[in-house]
């Protein structure tokens, strides 16, 4: 099933957790700009070295290093049939981008979901939050433990916190958010995109809701996605 997927939420509002059992069930990529921008720590590259200070702070990057990033993502093959973007856009001008881009190759976002919850949700959600360090699956303490403390359920890797995973970044982060992505909504909104979402339901519940959106905008789920719901 082909279909073009923005989650957009505030930082903590569960965007990755409901993104990856999403893209499962879809067979689509789910494509996570924070994700692109750890793998780049880690190889050490060149990106990765101009990212970390931005990402430490809980600052964005800069849109020119993010959209080029984004953009050499989406054009590879896997993306061809659709993807699930979270965490991009997170600017005006990274969504003016998108759309260039997706036009550029005759398609278009199908939808944007918006993942709502109150910042103190949000705060509560970082603060417990544990990652793992090989297939990046995400836990939390007390709402989303492992079945083994500091151990990824899915693949036995390790579990760790995220290096900006500290309440002042937590907090610049969630400031950050107000000030240049939640214009998104109205933007998305008065494209006749935006969808909003309850996020402050279990992770269940917002994933039904979530599938609810995406059949409405992209057709029935196929028989054959629908098997691995
Ligand atoms: P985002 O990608 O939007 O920053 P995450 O998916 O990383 O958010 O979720 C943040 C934290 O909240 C994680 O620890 C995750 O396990 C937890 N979480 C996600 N969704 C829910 C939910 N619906 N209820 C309770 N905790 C949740
Ligand atoms: P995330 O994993 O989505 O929480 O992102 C972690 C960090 O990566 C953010 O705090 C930013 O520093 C950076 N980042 C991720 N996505 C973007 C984006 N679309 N634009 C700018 N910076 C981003």
């Amino acid at each position: 099933m082909g279909c073009r997927i923005v989650l957009l939420g505030m930082p903590g509002a569960g965007k990755g957790t409901q993104a990856e059992q999403l893209a499962q069930a879809l067979g689509v990529p789910h494509v996570a700009s924070g994700d692109l921008f750890r793998e780049h720590l880690d190889k050490g590259t060149e990106l990765g070295r101009q990212a970390r200070a931005y990402m430490e702070r809980g600052d964005l990057v800069p849109d020119e290093v993010t959209i080029g990033m984004v953009a050499e993502r989406i054009a590879r093959p896997d993306c061809a049939n659709g993807f699930i973007l979270d965490g991009f856009p997170r600017t005006v001008a990274q969504a003016e981008a998108l759309e260039r881009l997706l036009k550029g190759n005759g398609t278009a976002l199908d939808v944007v979901a918006f993942i709502r919850v109150r910042e103190e949700v949000a705060l509560a959600r970082l603060a417990g939050r544990w990652t793992c360090r090989n297939c990046g699956a995400v836990y939390h303490t007390l709402f989303n433990p492992p079945r083994q403390a500091g151990v990824c359920d899915a693949c036995g890797g390790e579990l760790y916190q995220r290096p900006d995973e500290t309440e002042e970044a937590h907090r610049r982060r969630l400031q950050v958010y107000q000030q240049q992505t939640a214009p998104l909504v109205d933007y998305y909104r008065r494209a006749g995109l935006l969808v909003e979402i309850d996020g402050e339901q279990s992770i269940e519940d917002v994933q039904a809701d979530l599938r609810a959106v995406v059949e409405s905008a992209c057709g029935s789920l196929t028989a054959e996605s629908a098997e691995r719901l």
